[in-house]
């Protein structure tokens, strides 16, 4: 394998800990161990406990004061599990409670009117609370850690559910704020929230801590950064999809980073962006079982194989604009995108025809109150140009791999494959790294386990 990333200016790493991995105290204890082992690991990134940033968007969404309890009673039942293993739990528990009493007036007031801005402040308590709690676990194993509201130094725009860092202050705060405490302690912050320049919170979307690990671990030079989740690396496939897909040892930024903007979820679309940028290695392993190794992602791989993975990207609508006014017309496609543009919707696959264009949008994850990124707003900017068609439900799968386009019987491998199937649109040759195929929704699983058969 050759390995042309950049040298790192740190000896140090970063540790990402997903959902699963911080749950309930057995699965931190784990994490741990890790931290224990790898003297090398200098900065710790949270999720929220798994199950939590659910409860809370639910709760963001302003329920009845009989649901509100109910959701109220599950976020507390899932922490004070946590502290009850706890040996000092006295002023941990302290800590906590303000934050549930935060939860729960901050809840009563999405009942009365939700916004995105409150989501995020209602939302962050989840990555509050698990960091809390796992400094303290640190502290009972004799290990020096000390807790950092990354909002210090994740400072952000006001695009609240899906704000964008700004790397150049991030780089100054952690590097004045962080960097110099490395030596003597571990750093466990929070993933996924930021702050706006008001003050107000914010967060970079659902997944996003496996951004704020790749963030930080750029900031401050790290020598790899490590995504510590459920599985032990990255798959062939979802290996919840298909059981006998195989880790893939070895995997290039531009692969990774094609599997996960088409939706493998094990790493957040993002995560590969300041790892590709700043060459920094990434590893993906499982915290539950870190002696069976993982994936590592690094700038090249030696021979990479034609087929490398499939990925499944759930909850798609393709948005289908007809108009004659694109009949010989200039200019029509650039109004259409000012327009998405204009409403934040990032276009991920699209064809188009003489008189129409179809437009795929990922619905996944959306925390913003409004709960949909089609708006009427949208939809009635859009209509005043042209007719509108919208297909919900509907299901991305994507063959990743190496020149796909100068692959000879590529169609008729995959086609003849899913010859039972209807495909509604297909995308290849803009990236030599995919095919992407959108289906029925009901249909993608039995897809991706097809394909898997005859590609793998
Ligand atoms: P975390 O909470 O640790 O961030 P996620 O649930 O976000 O974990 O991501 C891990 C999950 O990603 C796995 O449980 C697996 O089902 C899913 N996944 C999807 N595609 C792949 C793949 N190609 N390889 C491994 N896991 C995958
Ligand atoms: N807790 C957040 C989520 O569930 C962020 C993350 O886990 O990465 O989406
Ligand atoms: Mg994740």
């Amino acid at each position: 394998m050759k390995d042309n990333t950049a040298t790192p200016s740190s000896p140090f790493t970063i540790a990402k800990f997903g959902g699963t991995s911080v749950a309930n105290f057995a699965a931190m204890e784990k994490c741990a161990d890790i931290i224990l082992k790898q003297k090398s690991v200098r900065v710790v990134v949270l999720s929220a406990s798994a199950g939590i940033t659910n409860l809370l968007i639910e709760l963001a969404t302003g329920v009845d004061a009989t649901q509100r309890a109910a959701l109220l009673a599950q976020v507390r039942d899932i922490e004070y599990a946590i502290i009850n293993q706890l040996s000092q739990a006295e002023i941990i528990s302290q800590e906590i409670n303000r934050l549930l009493d935060n939860i729960e007036m901050l809840s009563e007031a999405a009942a009365l009117a939700t916004s995105d801005a409150l989501t995020d402040e209602l939302v962050s308590h989840g990555e509050l609370m698990s960091t809390l709690l796992f400094v303290e676990l640190l502290r009972e194993k004799g290990i020096s850690a000390d807790w950092f509201d990354v909002r210090k130094v994740m400072k952000t725009n006001d695009l609240f559910c899906h704000a964008e860092p700004d790397m150049a202050q991030l780089t100054e705060l952690t590097q004045s704020l962080i960097q110099p405490r490395l030596t003597e302690t571990v750093i466990v912050t929070q993933g996924f929230i930021g702050q706006e320049p008001k003050g107000k919170t914010t967060t970079l979307g659902r997944g996003g801590s496996d951004y704020t690990a790749a963030l930080i671990g750029e900031a401050l030079g790290m020598s790899r950064v490590d995504i510590w989740t459920d599985v032990p690396g990255i798959y062939s496939t979802d290996p919840r999809i298909v059981p006998q897909a195989h880790r893939i040892d070895h995997i290039a930024f531009d692969e990774a980073a094609e599997m996960a903007t088409f939706g493998a979820k094990i790493l957040h679309p993002a995560t590969l962006l300041p790892a590709v940028r700043s060459g920094i290695p990434v590893f993906v392993g499982s915290s539950k079982a870190p002696e069976e190794g993982g994936t590592l992602v690094c700038a090249q791989t030696d021979n990479p194989p034609v087929f490398r993975a499939i990925a499944l990207r759930r909850n798609q609508t393709l948005l289908t604009l007809h108009s004659l006014k694109m009949l010989h017309a200039r200019g029509f496609l650039a109004e259409i995108f000012t327009i998405l543009s204009r409403h934040h919707i990032s276009v991920d696959v699209i064809t188009t025809s003489e008189v129409s264009i179809a437009l795929t949008l990922d619905t996944t994850g959306t925390t913003s109150s409004s709960g949909s990124l089609l708006t009427n707003a949208l939809l009635t900017e859009l209509s005043a140009l042209c007719r509108v068609e919208v297909e919900e439900d509907l299901a991305l799968v994507a063959i990743i791999g190496n020149s796909l386009s100068q692959v000879n019987g590529l169609g008729s491998q995959i086609f003849g494959t899913l010859e039972d199937y209807n495909i509604r649109m297909i995308s290849h040759g803009a990236s030599t790294h995919n095919l992407c195929l959108l289906v029925d929704g009901k249909d993608a699983d039995n897809i991706v386990r097809k394909l898997h058969d005859t590609l793998f």
